[in-house]
C-alpha cells in the first residue's frame, strides 16, 4: 500500500533491525522501545488492522503466533513471561494502520494499561 511506512520496511525500501523474516511475517525493534525487549510483528501483506482480518487472511494470525513464541525463546523471555498488544483504532492508540503486535518483555508490565 501506498505510503505506509510498515509495508516500505516490509519491503526494505526503509532499514529497520530485523528481528525474524520469512515469506509472511516480518518482526523488527520498535524504534521508540517501551521494554527492554519491545519487538513489533507485521504480516508482510498489508492489512490495515484486525478489524480486517477475514476468512480468507486469518491463518495469518496462527501463524504469528508461532513467530511470538520463536522470538520469545530466543530473547529469554518466555519463562519469566511477557505482553502482546495489538492496539486498533483510534481509541485503541493505533498509530501505524498496517496490521502489527508489540511483543514486550524483559521488566514486569503493570496493569491496567493507560
Ligand atoms: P501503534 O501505536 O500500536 O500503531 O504502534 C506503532 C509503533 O510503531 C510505535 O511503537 C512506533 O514506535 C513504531 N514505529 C513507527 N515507525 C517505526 C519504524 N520506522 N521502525 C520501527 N518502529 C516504528
Ligand atoms: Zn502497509
Amino acid at each position: 500500500m501506498n505510503n505506509c511506512i510498515f509495508c516500505k520496511i516490509a519491503n526494505k525500501e526503509v532499514p529497520s533491525e530485523i528481528v525474524y523474516e520469512d515469506d509472511k511475517v516480518l518482526a523488527f525493534k520498535d524504534l521508540d522501545p517501551h521494554a527492554p525487549v519491545h519487538v513489533l510483528i507485521i504480516p508482510k501483506e498489508h492489512i490495515d488492522s484486525i478489524m480486517d482480518i477475514n476468512e480468507d487472511n486469518i491463518n495469518i494470525l496462527g501463524h504469528i503466533t508461532t513467530v511470538v513464541k520463536k522470538i520469545a525463546e530466543e530473547y529469554n523471555i518466555d519463562k519469566e513471561g511477557f505482553r502482546l498488544v495489538n492496539n486498533c483504532g483510534k481509541d485503541g492508540g493505533q498509530t501505524v494502520f498496517h496490521l502489527h503486535f508489540h511483543l514486550l518483555g524483559g521488566r514486569a508490565m503493570t496493569w491496567p494499561p493507560g
